[in-house]
């Protein structure tokens, strides 16, 4: 695996990688492998200076594998509970897999109150601490403290966490890896003619209506979710690349040309 810096990572401090839910838990169980294939190029990033920072969903899904409660529909409660089984576990894969290639990893778990600019003590400490840990050379592992978010004020979904996460650190580049390489003017799953859009550069009232027309369940989020992501990103001044994380090695893929959405600030 290289990663082609000179492209993707020219001037590059910071990165967000936003990890799916199906990305880190399958069939088989957690996906070892690749979460190995991202913390091999996560130390390559290190290495050429660039600071990685995680924001990875899975907490649920882990949860129900321990718990064996396969696909039933569970109540907040109960998903809260789940969350709270396999946060531990979540963190636990983080931290054997990235310490085996010698870097550190840290556990931080946000709510829609500490990542508010309104709530300034939540805030701010919010920023500092992931600021201090950046600084020491760990690599923050960051999923939303699901057990005390409630219905009305959870996030839900990590795709805009992943956003304010990137603007909280200052990140240049935050990559949405999902089940889907990009963005489509229409769900390519029910209209053969739907067009791919490979680069977005504002959010126009158009592309907020395809996202408000798409029915495609990706994940939890969606394409709204990952238009909504995408607009805090051009307001903070930061890229955004949505593309099909599954397969090991996402930034040698990307910097090889795979097929993917990039949303680049004027
Ligand atoms: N925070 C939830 C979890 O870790 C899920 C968020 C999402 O689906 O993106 O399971």
């Amino acid at each position: 695996m290289k990663i082609k810096q000179e492209d993707i990572f020219k001037r590059c401090k910071i990165v967000v990688f936003k990890l799916g839910s199906s990305l880190v838990y399958g069939e088989d169980g957690a996906r070892t492998d690749w979460i190995d294939s991202l913390a091999e190029e996560c130390k390559e990033l290190i290495s050429l200076g660039i600071k990685p920072v995680i924001v990875s969903s899975g907490a649920i899904a882990l949860g129900r594998g321990i718990l064996n409660l396969g696909n039933k529909p569970l109540s907040l409660a109960q998903k809260q509970a789940a969350s709270a089984v396999g946060q531990v576990s979540l963190s636990s894969l983080f931290q054997t897999i990235f310490n085996i290639k010698k870097i550190k990893v840290a556990q931080v778990l946000l709510t829609r109150y500490t990542t508010d600019p309104k709530n300034k003590e939540g805030y701010q400490n919010a920023v500092n601490t992931m600021s201090v840990l950046l600084d020491m050379g760990v690599v923050p592992v960051i999923n939303e403290n699901d057990v005390v978010a409630t219905e009305e004020i959870k996030f839900g979904d990590n795709d805009r966490l992943g956003a304010i996460v990137a603007r909280m650190t200052g990140a240049d580049i935050l990559f949405l890896f999902s089940d889907i390489d990009g963005l489509y003017d229409k769900d390519p799953k029910t209209n053969k003619d739907a067009k791919f859009i490979p680069l977005i550069t504002e959010i126009t009232p158009e592309i907020e209506a395809m996202a408000e027309s798409s029915k495609n369940p990706l994940a939890s989020g969606g394409m709204v979710t990952k238009i909504m992501a995408g607009k805090m990103c051009l307001e903070a001044g930061c890229k955004m690349v949505i593309m099909h994380g599954k397969a090991q090695y996402p930034l040698a893929r990307l910097s090889a040309g795979e097929k993917c959405t990039w949303f680049v600030p004027k």
